[in-house]
């Protein structure tokens, strides 16, 4: 394997991501899970659903009262969403990393908002913004069985035959 599992410094993490609806209008979901999947995180979860309110109400709680809020509920909901659940060392810092800056116009290139979106209202994808906010989406949109613990096979002796 390309790397090695364990050690006091491997953290095992995992982070909610979301492409928003106009991320999967716009054909972005594969792209998505390609940049994840190369940066070595691990897929544990994924679904695609139309978010009902009582969600997205939940998953924005800390942003009721900010003006935009009725606009994001609104957008959030005019069309479905891809969540999944990552896991991976420190997956929840490097994933805000990769999803860049919240207004697309400070995203900077290479993140997936700077490459692929131009305005705040439309920046096509979601990451889970501390470990326990990650702790307390992952809940909110997956039930327990959603979720697959399964093995990197580069981890396991029978990669190794004798
Ligand atoms: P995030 O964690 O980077 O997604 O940013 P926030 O948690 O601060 O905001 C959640 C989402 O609300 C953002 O991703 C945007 O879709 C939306 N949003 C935040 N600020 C604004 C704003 O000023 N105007 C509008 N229209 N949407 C906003
Ligand atoms: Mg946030």
């Amino acid at each position: 394997a390309w790397r090695s599992q364990g050690g006091p410094s491997w953290s095992q993490e995992r982070t909610l991501v979301a492409v928003k609806p106009d991320g999967v209008q716009r054909r972005l979901v594969g792209t998505v899970i390609q940049r994840f999947e190369r940066r070595g995180f691990k897929l544990v979860g994924i679904k695609m659903l139309q978010a009902p309110e009582s969600i997205l109400a939940e998953h924005y709680q800390d942003l009721q009262k900010k003006p935009f809020y009725p606009a994001l509920i609104s957008y959030m909901s005019s069309g479905p969403v891809v969540a999944m659940v990552w896991e991976g060392h420190n997956v929840v810092h490097v994933s805000r990393a990769m999803i860049g800056h919240t207004d697309s116009t400070e995203a900077a290139p290479g993140t997936i908002r700077g490459d692929f979106s131009i305005h705040i209202s439309r920046n096509v994808i979601h990451a889970s913004d501390s470990v326990e906010e990650a702790q307390r989406e992952i809940q909110l949109w997956f039930q327990r069985s959603e979720l697959v613990n399964w093995v990197d096979s580069g981890h396991q002796a029978s990669c190794y035959p004798s």
